[in-house]
C-alpha cells in the first residue's frame, strides 16, 4: 500500500496523469449505467478522523448501537470502523511529507466479495452499484472479508453478520431527507471538502469531472477490481509546480 502511494504521489510529480474518460456502459459489458462512488482529495485530507467519526455515529447509533469497540485498547481489540484513515509518510527525509489516505469500501465494478457468497447476501445494487450485504441471509462465514483485497469487510461481533460501507444508502434513499443530506455522513462531515460523492458513470457530474480534471485514480487497479472510488493525486512536487521544492507546500 505505502509503495502504491509513493509511486502515485511520484509519478503524478513528474507527469501529469491522463485524464481518463467516464465509464460508458457497453453493449453486454457488467458496467451499471449509474454508479455511486467517492472521490478523495489527498491534497486537502487533514487527517482530522471527522469522517470515521460521523460514519461511525450514523452507521452505530452511539453507544447503546450494536456494533460496539470492544477491548479497543487491550491485546485482543475488536471494533467495528466502516471507513478508517490511515496516515503514511512518502519521500525521503528530509524531503518527506505526510499523506492522510482515507479507505473505505471501494464499490467495485466487480467486486470479488459479492460471487464467493455462498446465500447470495453480499450484492452489488442494480440502480447505483452500491455492494451491500442484506443481513437476513448473511451467515457469517466470510468468505467475502477474504475475497476483498481492500479489507473493507467488517464482521459485527455481536450480531455475528458481515458489514461494511453502505455509502449510506439509507440515507440516500430517504425522501424525507432535504435532497442536500442525502449524501453519507462522512461526506457531510467533512471540513476540508476531501469527500466528493457522486455517479461517476455521469460524465457530467462533479465527481466526474474532478476525476477528468485532476486524474483520479484507482486504487490497486492491477487487481482487476474496478474500484468505483477514486483518489486524486497530491500535487506540488513537480518542477513546474507553483511552489517548486519537494514538501514546500502547507
Ligand atoms: Fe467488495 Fe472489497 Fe471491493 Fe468493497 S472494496 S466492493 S468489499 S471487494
Ligand atoms: Fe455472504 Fe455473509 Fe458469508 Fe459474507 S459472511 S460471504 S455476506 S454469507
Amino acid at each position: 500500500m505505502i509503495s502504491w502511494l509513493k509511486g502515485m504521489l511520484q509519478s503524478n510529480a513528474l507527469t501529469p496523469a491522463p485524464a481518463p474518460a467516464a465509464a460508458q456502459p457497453l453493449p453486454g459489458d457488467k458496467t451499471l449505467a449509474r454508479q455511486l462512488a467517492l472521490v478523495i482529495d489527498l491534497n486537502v485530507c487533514v487527517g482530522c478522523h471527522a469522517c470515521v467519526t460521523s460514519c461511525k455515529e450514523w452507521n452505530d447509533g452511539g453507544a447503546a448501537g450494536p456494533l460496539s469497540d470492544q477491548n479497543a485498547r487491550g491485546a485482543n481489540p475488536s471494533g467495528t470502523f466502516f471507513n478508517r484513515v490511515q496516515t503514511y509518510e512518502a519521500g525521503s527525509f528530509p524531503l518527506t511529507e505526510t499523506i492522510h489516505f482515507p479507505k473505505s469500501c471501494l464499490h467495485c465494478e466487480d467486486p470479488p466479495c459479492v460471487p464467493v457468497c455462498p446465500t447470495g447476501a453480499s450484492y452489488k445494487r442494480a440502480e447505483d452499484g452500491i455492494v451491500l450485504v442484506d443481513a437476513d441471509k448473511c451467515i457469517g462465514c466470510k468468505y467475502c472479508a477474504w475475497a476483498c483485497p481492500y479489507g473493507a469487510r467488517e464482521m459485527d461481533p455481536s450480531a455475528k453478520v458481515m458489514t461494511k460501507c453502505t455509502l449510506c444508502a439509507d440515507r440516500i434513499d430517504d425522501v424525507r431527507l432535504p435532497v442536500a443530506e442525502r449524501q453519507p455522513a462522512c461526506v457531510l462531515a467533512c471540513p476540508t471538502n476531501a469527500r466528493l460523492f457522486g455517479d461517476v458513470h455521469d460524465p457530467d457530474s462533479l465527481v466526474s469531472r474532478a476525476i477528468a480534471e485532476r486524474g483520479g485514480q484507482p486504487l490497486m487497479p492491477e487487481w482487476g477490481t474496478r474500484p468505483a472510488n477514486r483518489y486524486l493525486p497530491r500535487r506540488g512536487l513537480g518542477p513546474d509546480d507553483g511552489d517548486a521544492a519537494p514538501g514546500g507546500r502547507g
